[in-house]
């Protein structure tokens, strides 16, 4: 990974739509910030989903993009929820090298009903995370239960039990509202934010060398230092469009020494194609073809979950593979 000069800090990175790896240098401990602007607000804006959920999501997302930018390879990385709350689906994908996509099920007059309480809007069930990197290597996923947890403690459980790394985990989403372009009015858009921390010793050898009890609460010392540091971030703070991810990150833990990595830049998309959709379309005979669009005035019409966009197609058109 190429490394950032301090003279690079200086000048104006982008402040939004990043994930930014970071080492503290003393440690052995690797971390990232996201910080997403555009990214979140236009998933977000295509749903308009109830505030709750729109929520949910924009943890999901920031998660996928906190975890997604750091695949070696091209591919994807998903979340997703299955579960009995009110929210009962969240999907949330990210394609190399920064594309984020999302959505959500729910029943809305749950929703409501729970927004007044402070009922757990997932309930029970599970989230998984699937990381599928296509010939280099192998479709990997993890599966920890749900049980009232947020997103971020999901993540917790995920590296507990699944990659037994330690990790911390924050996320934050914010509804803000920004003037418009005359400043007379304002518009509501959605930002979000997150860091991540991970210990993970570089003792070096094969197989690694054993370490002496000194060493050992030394570095237990490290992590929870760093874990302390971490959590004096404010929700705020995470996704403030003014504050500079470096500076954050830097009046966070400069007193052990932090390396900034080149940042990722994020953004909002789908891979949904008119070609996939009519390839599933013709496995249909055309009686079936002619009962879907008899529906809707003799057209077949296919919305992508992801970006709303609405495929059009005429049965006759669709021969049969
Ligand atoms: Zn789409």
């Amino acid at each position: 990974m190429p490394e950032v000069s301090a003279l690079d800090l200086l000048r104006d990175g982008p402040k939004d739509d990043v994930v930014v790896p970071f080492k503290i240098e003393t440690a052995d401990i690797r971390g990232r910030f996201v910080r997403l602007g555009d990214a979140v607000d236009q998933v977000l804006r295509i749903h308009d989903y109830p505030e709750p959920v729109s929520r949910l999501l924009g943890e999901a997302l920031t998660l996928v993009a906190m975890l997604g930018s750091s695949l070696k390879f091209d591919g994807t990385f998903s979340l997703q929820t299955r579960s009995d709350g009110p929210v009962k689906m969240l999907v949330a994908d990210f394609f190399t090298p920064g594309i984020l996509r999302g959505y959500a099920a729910y029943d809305e007059t749950a929703v409501e009903k729970a927004a007044g309480s402070n009922e757990n809007l997932l309930g029970k069930g599970h989230l998984a995370l699937t990381v599928d990197q296509g010939t280099e290597t192998e479709r990997y996923q993890g599966v920890v239960e749900l049980a009232g947890q947020t997103i971020a403690e999901c993540a917790h459980k995920y590296f507990h039990q699944s990659e037994q790394i330690e990790t911390s985990v924050m996320l934050s989403v914010a509804g803000l509202f920004q003037p418009t372009a005359r400043g007379a009015a304002f518009e509501s858009v959605w930002r979000a934010g997150g860091i991540m921390i991970q210990n993970l010793p570089e003792l070096g050898g094969d197989p690694p060398r054993p370490i002496s009890r000194r060493e050992r609460e030394e570095m237990e010392d490290q992590w929870r230092r760093a874990g302390l540091l971490m959590q004096t971030v404010s929700d705020d703070e995470l996704t403030d469009p003014t504050l500079k991810p470096e500076d954050l990150l830097y009046s966070l833990f400069h007193e052990d020494g932090v390396r900034v990595f080149t940042a990722v830049p994020i953004q909002s998309g789908c891979r949904c194609e008119r070609e996939r959709v009519e390839h599933v379309l013709r496995k249909y005979d055309q009686v079936e073809l002619k009962d879907m669009a008899a529906e809707d005035g003799g057209v077949i019409r296919v919305t992508c979950e992801f970006c709303k966009t609405v495929y059009e197609f005429d049965p006759a058109d669709l021969e049969q593979d």
